[in-house]
């Protein structure tokens, strides 16, 4: 194929968009591969068409080779089956909801386990049937509170989702692990440097999962790695609780004042100042502090959350809304100090705070509070702090909640050495599901004894939308775009640089050449600048353009590569032989 670029529907753009703060929504936009048309709602012009049907064939095969099965579901879905499985209401605020003429409610597909469950107990009935898995690729609909970064975090966006379906557990693990490994080719395939790591499975319930993260800067996920090989995402790192501690020598709680300690560091200087410990000085992580958070049920019940955390470390929002959802996290106000006047904002301690306490606020520590630990902590009055308060013997939380940050050096929970930190974009997920939702929906099929069983289920999905922004925004530069070889939406582009018409001639010859060996070509047969055509081109991102210029005259053209940026020269005669040898491999 010859697409000439001169009948291309494609304006590349001088300044990048004003709501751009990555640089693969930057490019994607000015290089005229997608454009917004609501927010975090995209178009997709013909030259990002062409890149993520790319990614569709890639993940289509992989999905093939593990004997998957593709089917397609409507986006618009009714709204019993998930009313069966509370997902109507679990999802809160990030479910598309319309209704029709009639007065029916319906939802826009936010992901499918619902539909497939029942597509299966409607056709299939018996073990034999099994394992089966079956997967689409089709457009998902999510009202994401932060639609960001173009298509990377997209309230429409493209996901490939697919469930297996087995009679048992080793069933199941299998399943899983076919995916694991479609999962690492399509990774592969992309090209992209990636991670596996533990994940939390969130709205999804059930127990193992994974997620794959393309390890990138700009990535909105983080995760831990141990040189051991522990890797999580940070929301799935659990901290192991130490051993309770004797606290036979601690003398009764004291509560003692403490003007002027805003700060944890003011009020560590206090007590050390004030009210040494006799075997070493008070730290920063000897201190509790209550931190307070309003929490938001999908069906709009409200309650109130406190957290204590030794004072050296921040409650991480992201571990904490992993762990409280579906429910939505809001930041305690001082209008909600105001209405909750046993809450005394700085000085709030665990003798104000329980379920069974005067506040009722719930009451949750990080597990490194265990008891026996000794505690400099709020005494519930402005001014004064209470030393000496010993978790387990003078106060008793309702639960503990592992939320707080984790630190870069913090030791991995399963002792193979300190964390380190780094950012990903999540590509892919998957998860055993086990018989969550065929419990929910009555997925039974009679086992080889004729007894009816529940079939046990994994669900499994990639970011196809998602992964062309991940693969511009690990290989985009200052220039412009640069793809590989297997997502490119051309194999070639030519550019004759010069208005000479022996030009114009050879590079007409060269582009059927190589279309006639089956490579897509771009011709730039605009009547344009050199200077306007290589900006273009080094804008589009095509992995190999030659430039047919004055060289010419000479017998030479040349051959960009935009990925290394090198530069060689062809002999003119005989290129196109040259170059398919080039472009096949
Ligand atoms: P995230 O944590 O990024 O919100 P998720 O955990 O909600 O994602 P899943 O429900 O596991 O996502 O969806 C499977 C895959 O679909 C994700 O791994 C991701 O690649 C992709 N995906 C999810 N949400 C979006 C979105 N808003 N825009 C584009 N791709 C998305
Ligand atoms: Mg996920």
């Amino acid at each position: 194929m010859i697409t000439r670029l001169s009948k291309l529907f494609v304006r590349t753009l001088r300044d990048d968009p004003a709501d751009a703060e990555v640089a693969s929504h930057r490019w994607l936009v000015r290089a005229g591969y997608i454009r917004r048309a609501a927010p975090g709602i995209y178009s997709w012009l013909p030259l990002g068409l062409k890149v993520l049907a790319k990614v569709e064939a890639i993940v289509r095969e992989e999905m093939d080779a593990i004997g998957s099965q593709e089917v397609r579901f409507p986006a618009l879905l009714p709204r019993e089956p998930y009313e069966a499985t509370n997902r109507w209401t679990e999802y809160g605020p990030n479910l598309f909801r319309l209704r029709d003429r009639k007065g029916g409610d319906y939802l826009l597909g936010p992901t499918h386990e619902e539909m497939f469950t029942l597509l299966v107990k409607d056709l299939y009935s018996s073990y034999k049937d099994l394992p089966l898995s079956l997967y689409q690729i089709q457009t998902k609909y999510r009202d994401e509170a932060r639609p960001r970064a173009g298509i990377l975090r997209g309230r429409e966006f493209v996901m490939k989702d697919s469930y297996s379906f087995d009679i048992d557990d080793a069933g199941l693990e299998a399943s899983y692990q076919r995916h694991r490994e479609a999962y690492i080719a399509i990774m592969n395939r992309l090209g992209l440097e990636f991670v596996i790591v533990r994940a939390t499975s969130g709205a999804m319930g059930g127990s193992a999962s994974e997620e794959f993260l393309a390890v990138a800067d700009s990535g909105e996920d983080t995760f831990v790695r141990s040189p051991g090989g522990y890797a999580a995402n940070v929301e799935a790192v659990t901290v192991p609780a130490p051993e309770p501690v004797d606290f036979s020598g601690i003398g009764a709680p004291r509560r003692v004042p403490t003007p002027d300690t805003p700060t944890i560091a003011t009020l560590v200087d206090r007590v050390n100042a004030d009210h040494p410990r006799d075997d070493r000085p008070w730290q920063a992580s000897d201190t509790l502090k209550n931190v307070v958070f309003t929490l938001v049920q999908p069906d709009g019940k409200r309650s109130i959350v406190a957290i204590g955390l030794p004072g050296d470390r921040d409650v991480d929002t992201k571990r904490l809304e992993a762990a409280v959802a579906p429910a939505e996290v809001l930041p305690f106000l001082d209008e909600d100090f105001a209405a909750n006047p046993a809450l005394k904002k700085g000085y709030i301690g665990p003798e104000a705070l329980g379920e069974s306490s005067a506040s009722g606020v719930t009451y949750l520590v990080d597990p490194r509070v265990v008891t026996g630990t000794r505690w400099v902590t709020g005494a519930n009055e402005y001014g004064v702090h209470v030393i000496d308060l010993v978790a387990g013997r003078d106060f008793t939380p309702d639960g503990v909640i592992d939320v707080a940050e984790v630190r870069e050096g913090d030791p991995a929970p399963d002792g193979s050495g300190p964390l380190s930190l780094a950012r990903g974009i999540e590509m892919g997920h998957i998860f055993q599901l086990g018989r969550k939702y065929a419990e929910a929906l009555g997925l039974k099929v009679l086992d080889s004894n004729g007894k009816l069983v529940t079939v046990t289920m994994g669900s499994y999905g990639v970011g196809v939308s998602r992964a062309v922004a991940a693969v511009a925004e690990a290989r985009s530069d200052e220039r412009g775009l640069n793809w590989p070889r297997e997502l490119a939406p051309f194999d070639v582009q030519i550019v004759p640089a010069g208005k000479d018409a022996a030009m114009a001639e050879y590079a007409e010859t060269l582009a059927m050449e190589l279309s006639a060996a089956g490579f897509d070509v771009l011709l730039d047969d605009r009547k344009a600048s050199p200077g306007v055509k290589f900006t273009d081109a080094e804008i589009l991102g095509v992995p190999t353009a030659v430039v047919v210029g004055r060289g010419l005259a000479d017998g030479v053209v040349e051959v960009r590569d935009r990925a290394t940026g090198e530069r060689s020269e062809l002999a003119a005669e005989g290129a196109a032989d040259a170059l398919i040898d080039l472009l096949r491999t």
